[in-house]
């Protein structure tokens, strides 16, 4: 069967049917319950900002590893660092932020923009 991409988060799923356009029920409700709030704009403005952190990474990243690139560089090429899905600590109590299957951290000593896949 062929993924399709949730209307919430850009993450590939397998839909259990065909009209299926979230990963999870709860996406569903969220998205539903953020259009109801009215800040559906705010939330197209998020998507639109995540989609590009993932169209840059891809292009920078294509396959497994570590990259980077200077913080001005990444916002100019549309690197926006509100634009994320989760956040982990790694070992050494690190922030980094998910974008699909990517993971970027943002050393604030050198303004280097890391990315890991
Ligand atoms: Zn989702």
């Amino acid at each position: 069967m062929d993924t399709k991409k949730c209307l919430h988060c850009f993450e590939e799923f397998f839909p259990s049917n065909g009209n299926a356009k979230y990963c999870c029920n709860e996406h569903y409700k969220l998205a539903k319950k953020l259009r109801q709030m009215g800040i559906h704009a705010l939330i197209k403005d998020f998507k639109n900002g995540y989609y590009r952190n993932f169209k840059l990474f891809n292009k920078l990243l294509p396959g497994k590893g570590t990259t980077s690139i200077s913080v001005m560089d990444a916002k100019e090429r549309g690197f926006n660092e509100m634009a994320f899905y989760r956040i982990a600590k790694d070992s050494g109590n690190w922030d980094w932020y998910r974008v699909s299957d990517y993971w970027f951290t943002v050393k604030a000593d050198n303004q280097e923009l890391v990315i890991y896949k």
